[in-house]
């Protein structure tokens, strides 16, 4: 940074005495978020504190914390000290603005120094953080902020007049506009936040928040429907570092990159909280994806912990193996992956390719954190999720006559994949859905609405999505099963897989698939390769399982989370309304 700081700054107020590992899974409730209050003798945490002031006065705190790489390849660090100042600045702008603990305060921008600095300064003030795709359109921010009620929105000049100032002041609780790239006069609410920081106080001390204390509002991907609004609190920063530590093998020598952008929940507990609270360096870069400028940077920055998405690693994959031979990535020693099946095909490609397999790991906005993983410390199985983390309990339930869900011990039977209550970042809470939430909950378990299936040696198998499984002529068919065998054809770069009603079998099996560039695409080799790959399919699945029908797509519909959206494949095949397309990138019909 370019600020030049002579005096330390005084002892952060922060203490965490949260560190008792097993209180964190003895204290847990479904209850929501507690309301603000300060009683004494209650044990405070704040994520903030936990990412970025804990590390003043240790040997770590003039470290690089974050490197953050423009699209014009210009280079900005900052160091664990540049961040507690900064967001120490940004909590105090909050602050002598008017707001309050427990404030709303939404981000819509791109990966900019400013975002990430104002996601931990708005926890660091008590305020409550929720990030916004900036790729949205104008009703999908507007409705989010209608329902998180937000009081205060971080995001640039550009993104303000395309997609905000028409309507803004029609909310009653928006306050106050923050403009990253602001200066000047501006108009009334809008302030230019380089200038309020300037003035903002480096030494803010940090809220004593409570464990229980809302910090996090995160919108589901919207795959499946709707998205929901996901509280999260304070405590929940103890999953992120356990899960860091097992799931990512994430220490503090590590060089890391998180490629998730940060409009969702891993973008924030993995692309700014986890790294942090490890005392890593982070790796940030402004450009989205593009082959290769990704190798690229696993090789100039010398990532050595790298998490990232099925979607971006079909795309390597797509681009072929070639390209990566200009790179040295030696560098690298933990990939991971996650947001979606990721196929055994793609793992082994990892192996292959860049010397390291993926390492792929399953948890939800729900879940606040990797709950099962394929973890450093044991055996990869390619195609599997892993096995759930330390403190963790997953199982297979089933519904009784009663309608009591149980566990299923035989091994390998489908059923849903469920957690036992209580780990610290279970989520407090659909906002103003609390019936909804009640119903994520029976008997003790956690149901999370996928289908899976838990091995001899304890490792959890995706199937599908509860909405999405096919009941073909009695069999019950994952979508992933298919896509998986699908994927392992050379000229294969992208499947998704649907059930479509039909009389005789009750559902029939067909594939979108988006083939890799280099394929001939004449009328006539499609045609052939239509065959191929049904025969590809049999051979593997059986007739049963195979798809009946395949089609070929350009690209497949995806949420900007990089999931591929099945329920859309299935709605314009039957000419069914598209439902809420908010989430959705563009994408060729
Ligand atoms: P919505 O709840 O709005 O439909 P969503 O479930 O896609 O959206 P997220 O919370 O971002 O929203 O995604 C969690 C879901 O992503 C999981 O429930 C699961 O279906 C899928 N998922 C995540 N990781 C994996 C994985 N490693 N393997 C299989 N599926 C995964
Ligand atoms: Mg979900």
């Amino acid at each position: 940074m370019t600020e030049t700081i002579i005096d330390k700054p005084p002892h952060r107020q922060v203490t965490s005495n949260l560190t008792d590992y097993h209180e964190c899974y003895t204290s847990f409730s479904t209850e929501p978020p507690s309301a603000v209050s300060d009683l004494p003798n209650r044990p405070t945490i704040n994520i903030a504190y936990e990412a970025v002031d804990r590390h003043l006065n240790t040997d770590i705190e003039d470290k690089l914390a974050l490197r953050w790489l423009s699209k014009q390849d210009e280079i900005v660090d900052f160091s664990y000290r540049d961040l507690a100042e900064q967001t120490s600045r940004f909590a105090s702008v909050l602050h002598r603005l008017g707001f309050e603990r427990g404030d709303r305060v939404f981000s819509l921008a791109g990966r900019l120094p400013l975002l990430y600095i104002s996601a931990l300064g708005t926890l660091k003030s008590g305020c409550v953080f929720t990030p916004l795709f900036s790729a949205f359109g104008p009703e999908p921010i507007r409705s989010r902020m209608e329902i998180g009620e937000a009081n205060v929105l971080i995001t640039t000049m550009g993104l303000y007049r395309k997609k905000v100032a028409s309507w803004w002041h029609e909310l009653p609780y928006l306050k106050a506009i923050l403009l990253i790239d602001g200066s000047g006069e501006l108009e009334e609410g809008c302030y230019a936040l380089p200038e309020l920081m300037d003035q903002g106080d480096p030494y803010y001390p940090c809220v004593n928040t409570q464990k229980d204390e809302m910090a996090l509002l995160h919108f589901t991907s919207g795959t499946t429907g709707k998205p929901k609004g996901v509280m999260h609190i304070h405590q929940a920063v103890e999953e992120h570092k356990i899960s860091a530590y097992y799931a990512l093998d994430l220490h503090p020598s590590d060089i890391y990159w998180c490629t998730a952008d940060p409009g969702w929940v891993t973008g924030t507990s993995y692309g700014i909280i986890a790294p942090l609270c490890m005392g890593a360096t982070m790796i940030v870069d402004e450009a989205e994806f593009e082959v290769e400028r990704w190798y690229r940077i696993l090789q100039d920055q010398h990532i050595t912990v790298w998490y990232t998405a099925p979607t971006a690693i079909r795309m390597l994959m797509r681009a072929g193996s070639e390209i990566r031979q200009g790179y040295d990535l030696s560098a690298l020693h933990f990939i991971a992956s996650v947001g979606e099946p990721l196929n055994p095909e793609a793992v082994i490609w990892g192996e292959k390719t860049l010397g390291l397999p993926f390492h792929d790991n399953w948890w939800q906005t729900e879940t606040g954190a990797i709950m099962i993983a394929n973890y450093a410390s044991q055996a990869i199985k390619p195609g599997s999720m892993g096995l759930p983390l330390p403190g963790i309990t997953a199982g297979i339930v089933k519904r009784n006559e009663q309608g009591d869900v149980e566990e299923v011990h035989k091994p390998m039977e489908v059923g849903e994949l469920a957690l036992k209550q209580g780990w610290p970042s279970m989520f407090r809470g659909y906002l103003h859905q609390s019936e909804r939430y009640e119903r994520c909950f029976n008997n003790g378990w956690y149901l999370s609405g996928d289908q899976a299936m838990r091995d001899e040696q304890g490792y959890y198998w995706f199937v599908g999505r509860v909405d999405d499984l096919i009941k073909s002529s009695g069999h019950l068919i994952g979508p992933f099963e298919v896509e998986s065998a699908l994927m392992e054809h050379s000229s294969v770069a992208e499947v998704g897989v649907i059930g479509i009603p039909d009389e005789l079998t009750g559902e029939m099996v067909k594939a979108y698939v988006a083939l890799k560039p280099d394929v001939e695409q004449t009328e006539q080799t499609l045609q052939a390769l239509q065959k191929e790959l049904k025969g590809f399919a049999r051979k593997r699945l059986g007739a049963a399982v195979a798809p009946k029908e395949i089609v070929f797509r350009q690209n497949l519909p995806k949420t900007r989370s990089g999931k591929i959206m099945r329920r859309l494949l299935k709605a314009r095949e039957l000419g069914l309304p598209e439902g809420d397309i908010s989430t959705l990138e563009s994408d060729e019909q």
